[in-house]
């Protein structure tokens, strides 16, 4: 898809199932279930949107789906479906990984950074970091940008967030000297800027694209799901709600006045889509759901 003189490009990591409810929060299942059926167990499938932005400076890789490194257990408990795959999405769109110049993770839970980083050796092939099994950072020219203070959260996990954060994800970028740590709003190349969108983490961020005249965000877990535009809509991983809920009022406002692109990282059907105000009431424009 074309934005002003960029590319922007949606592509599959694939899915993995979760429990529905911890999708929507407080939203009882008898209005979820309408728009997103459970199987008999109430998981729903997750599908995995990361996004390739080619400027005519950088080719830039918004996050990195849940990758290949997971053993037999951790892909059974999460019924993890590949391909497709990032790797395979992103030869299919003749980009190879050392040309990524930029890859910028919303945040560091598990489901956002797995391509982050590859085993390139693995003698044992059994669990992370034993015996010889050696992961590096799968884009070597790559900087990878994170917020400093999901940084901190990452490397300093509690009993709340334990289960999200894989330290085998984002370490090793960090001993090979690949990490960015950036500090609030930022931009990372001319047209293509981080803004700290706090609520799911305290470090999230989201990415503002803009080229053109035209302007496109890629949410991440801020709103995963255009069900998410819908104010009462938060996720039960949602950190901070609170604050997401007024932070998530003011952005919408500017994605309708502004005619911003959104981005859903997880959505099974609506990949791009505007916003517009009809009849003092926001409605939904999805213009495509094409992804490589
Ligand atoms: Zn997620």
């Amino acid at each position: 898809m074309k934005l002003g003189q960029f590319e922007i490009i949606a592509i599959s990591d694939g899915s993995f199932l979760i429990d529905g409810g911890t999708m929507f929060g407080v939203v009882p299942r008898i209005l979820w279930q309408k728009i997103w059926k459970p199987d008999e167990l109430n998981r729903i499938e997750i599908p995995l949107n990361c996004l390739l932005i080619k400027t005519p400076k950088a080719k830039i890789l918004v996050d990195t789906g849940i990758g290949n490194k997971h053993d037999e257990k951790f892909r059974e408990m999460y019924k993890i479906k590949q391909p497709p795959d990032l790797a395979v999405g992103l030869a299919k769109c003749n980009t190879t990984f050392e040309e990524i110049d930029f890859v910028i993770n919303t945040h560091l839970h598990f489901d956002h950074c797995g391509w982050n980083t590859i085993v390139k050796q693995d003698k044992q092939n059994t669990n992370y970091g034993n015996g010889e099994r050696i992961v590096v950072p799968t884009f070597p020219k790559a900087k990878y940008v994170i917020q400093k203070q999901e940084w901190y959260d990452a490397t300093h996990p509690n009993e709340r967030t334990r289960a999200s954060y894989l330290k085998i994800n984002y370490i090793p970028v960090e001993e090979a000297g690949q990490l960015i740590l950036v500090d609030g709003e930022q931009e990372i190349v001319p047209g293509v800027k981080v803004i700290n969108t706090i609520g799911h983490t305290r470090g999230h961020q989201s990415v503002l694209i803009e080229s053109g005249g035209k302007k496109a965000i890629y949410w991440g877990d801020f709103m995963p799901t255009s069900a998410h535009v819908k104010l009462s809509y938060h996720t039960s991983f949602d950190l901070y709600p609170m604050e997401l809920l007024e932070l998530k009022r003011k952005y919408l406002k500017m994605v309708i006045d502004e005619h911003w692109l959104m981005i859903f990282e997880h959505d099974p059907d609506v990949v791009f889509a505007y916003l517009e105000e009809e009849k003092g009431k926001p409605v939904l424009k999805p213009v495509c759901n094409e992804k490589s």
